[in-house]
């Protein structure tokens, strides 16, 4: 089955072709970074505006890569949610539009499960059942994975997520939007022995996270350093990395916690902070020694993608799931309210 998969959630525009025998055929992305960049968070009106001028084009430069033309897909997998619910209907209308005009079966996919698939795009994948550990802008969870559909959440933040929190103290670092990246590239130079920054929720039982309280304790550090002597290039490097250290810590402990409770030996890292290298490291290391593997996805996949939901969509609709009525997009929409298909994907 041949799948154009449509990633239209927040600001990445994303498309692919997913062929459930031969993989990926091809994909594109148009980040809406520099639209945005200049309001330091996502303008919601802008994401709708820019998707519905980038969206076509997108599409079209996919057919031509994989040498199809338009309409040689036996279905259509678009992001229903969660997300910006704006941003949201441009790809669910177009999504129906096309498979409307194609007549072929179109379905929406919850976009935190093309997250979760995305390491079945690489060549070697984790079998079920994994615990998988969901880090992007919007989320921080941890879920025990049995299959496709059948989550149980193991525990989330009560706050901020991780790359929100990486956002947010990118801004008071005065680092450009989105931070994830350009804290890590700062935290390269600094000296992580010279702050130590909690560990939020460690000292006690359980697999929730709390990250609101680190972008406090940046900001109260960088204040107590502006007071002394003013913040040179150095200290900004040593707070970065600081913070650095402190989130991968509590996630690497998160992570171990988890798989000892469920007594799974597979983690699944996923989500635009999963591509930060430093936490691969330490998450390799840490499970090494329990005998335990991790698997990510490359890393242009760890953040928002097209070939993700083509991936997540075509495995239900392998297995007959299609959008019962109208294009649907929620806002809101709990990843573990989902249900295994009802028969096995052949994949
Ligand atoms: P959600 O998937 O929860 O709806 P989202 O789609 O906005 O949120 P993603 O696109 O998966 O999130 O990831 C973007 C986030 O990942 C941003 O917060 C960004 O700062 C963070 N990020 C990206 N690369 C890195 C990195 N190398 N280190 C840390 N954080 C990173
Ligand atoms: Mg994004
Ligand atoms: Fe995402």
């Amino acid at each position: 089955m041949r799948v154009l998969g449509i990633e239209t959630s927040c600001d990445e525009t994303g498309v692919a072709l997913f062929d459930s025998e031969h993989g990926l055929l091809a994909d594109a992305l148009h980040s809406q970074t520099d639209l945005h960049a200049v309001y330091g968070g996502v303008v919601p009106e802008l994401a709708s505006r820019d998707h519905v001028r980038r969206l076509l084009p997108l599409i079209e430069q996919i057919f031509t890569e994989a040498g199809l033309r338009r309409g040689d897909v036996d279905a259509i997998a678009y992001t229903a949610g969660p997300g910006l619910i704006g941003a949201l209907m441009v790809g669910a209308s177009t999504a129906h539009g096309l498979a409307r005009a194609w007549q072929v079966p179109v379905l929406g996919v919850h976009h935190m499960e093309g997250h979760l698939l995305a390491p079945m795009l690489e060549e070697t994948r984790p079998e079920f059942p994994f615990v998988a550990l969901l880090v992007s802008g919007g989320h921080t969870q941890l879920v025990e994975v049995r299959g496709i559909g059948c989550y149980r959440l193991l525990g989330e933040s009560v706050d901020d997520a991780a790359g929100e929190a990486f956002d947010k103290t990118a801004r008071m670092l005065e680092l450009p939007y989105p931070g994830g990246p350009h804290v890590s590239r700062l935290a390269e130079q600094g000296n992580p022995e010279r702050f130590r920054f909690p560990r939020p929720m460690t000292d006690r039982p359980g697999l929730d996270f709390s990250f609101s309280g680190l972008k406090t304790h940046t900001l109260t550090t960088l204040r107590q350093l502006q007071a002394a002597h003013g913040v040179n290039e150095q200290d900004r490097a040593d707070v970065a990395r600081a913070f650095e250290e402190a989130v991968i810590d509590t996630l690497v402990i998160k992570c171990r916690r988890a798989l000892e409770q469920t007594g799974l030996t597979r983690l699944v890292a996923a989500g635009g902070v999963s591509a930060n290298q430093r936490l691969r490291q330490r998450l390799e290391a840490a499970l090494a020694k329990r005998g335990a593997g991790v698997w990510y996805p490359r890393g242009r996949f760890c953040t928002d993608n097209g070939a993700m939901i083509a991936y997540a969509g075509t495995q239900r609709l392998l297995a007959g799931e299609r959008d019962p009525g109208p294009m649907r997009a929620v806002a809101r929409w709990p990843l573990h309210e989902l249900t295994a298909p009802l028969t096995t994907p052949a994949v």
